[in-house]
């Protein structure tokens, strides 16, 4: 690797790697989901579980390494800083800086600016524009016009539009309506980091009562510690569930089925639940396209806002989307595992 620095310029190149990406002339690994190599610089986007690996260093938002701290019970030493503002990394005998941007898709949520002596790169992780009430507001004007925007592309198909937001929670709470009338329990399968927290604003303002999984209650602790207002939820006790909500993850659907009584009815929260095979597929009752991603029309929105000279998609469909942005003239390519690309970047030895 450090081979890369022995004569005066080399392409930058970006690598597939462990789930993330990787970007051996820096060092400098963004998400992956294996630890990394001890002597290289790792950033966490944010704290959901395809994104996150034990690693023993990293650089994260407070909020992130918080995060990151309930949910893998380890011990780490998380490089903190704030939003918008850089901190300087040296590779060998390179330098770059990384300015975390808020994301707009959880709590702490960061996209990360790359500044090298090659040109300025925009990495998203997972991000959304559109307002979100559990999130900091998304904010990549830093980058305008970044030489390379490396962006997740999940919902990277045109049929993928979310409604309005209002609109969802609306349904969400009919459903739980007629579920109570029908003396039955409605559970909402979600994941435990952001869009639970989104449930519980969106029905609070129906007036439904809300359990929550005991995962969800220690997220929502860091939540507030961070100053974001949350109604009260009770911690999931099966003999007090008559009459409520219950919002978990869907890993602890059937568990939670053990230990009920009641009858449950199951809907499913996600934006995946546009398409309403979807919620045949998981056997539930009902399926509700809320989302904390980007959808396809933010997706567009943020290439034209940034205009970059080169965009690397990653995730979902990422394929479909980068042949959706050259058909519209720009300059894209995808990113696969397991891949590696030569940025139209070059860096150069101190
Ligand atoms: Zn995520």
């Amino acid at each position: 690797m450090s081979s890369a620095f022995t004569s005066k310029q080399h392409p930058l190149k970006l690598e597939a790697q462990f789930g993330g990406v990787c970007l051996p002339g820096l060092s400098l690994w963004l998400d992956p989901q294996r630890q990394a190599p001890e002597d290289s610089h790792v950033f966490v986007s944010h704290a959901h579980s395809d994104h996150i690996a034990r690693h023993k260093r990293f650089i994260a938002t407070t909020a992130t390494a918080l995060f990151l701290k309930t949910r893998l019970r380890t011990t780490f030493v998380p490089e903190q800083f704030d939003f918008f503002v850089p901190r300087s990394f040296n590779a060998g005998s390179c330098s770059f800086r990384i300015t975390p941007l808020p994301a707009g898709h959880v709590l702490g949520s960061a996209m990360a600016l790359l500044e090298t002596d090659a040109g300025r790169l925009l990495y998203t992780g997972d991000f959304k524009l559109k307002p979100c009430p559990i999130a900091e507001h998304c904010d990549f004007s830093p980058a305008k016009h970044c030489d390379v925007l490396i962006m997740e592309t999940t919902y990277g198909l045109p049929q993928y539009v979310f409604p309005p937001e209002d609109e969802v929670h609306a349904q969400i709470a009919s459903f739980c309506k007629e579920t109570l009338a029908a003396n039955a329990t409605p559970v909402l399968l979600a994941s435990s980091l952001g869009k639970s927290q989104k449930l519980i604003l969106g029905l609070a303002r129906f007036g439904l009562p809300i359990m929550v999984h005991n995962t969800i209650h220690a997220l929502n602790k860091i939540y507030q510690q961070m100053g974001f207002a949350l109604p009260h939820c009770e911690v999931f006790d099966p003999d007090q569930l008559r009459g409520k909500v219950l919002i978990c993850p869907p890993t602890a659907a059937r568990r939670i089925a053990a230990l009920c009584t009641t009858e449950l009815r199951l809907a499913v929260a996600s934006g995946w639940a546009l398409d309403p095979r979807y919620r045949f597929r998981l056997g539930v009752h009902a399926g509700f396209p809320l989302s904390n991603h980007a959808d396809y029309s933010e997706l567009v929105r943020l290439v034209e806002c940034l205009e970059p000279r080169l965009i690397v998609t990653l995730h979902g469909f990422a394929t479909e989307f980068a042949r959706t942005l050259r058909a519209a003239g720009w300059n894209a390519q995808t990113l696969s595992v397991p891949e590696q690309l030569d940025l139209p970047l070059r860096i150069s030895a101190n």
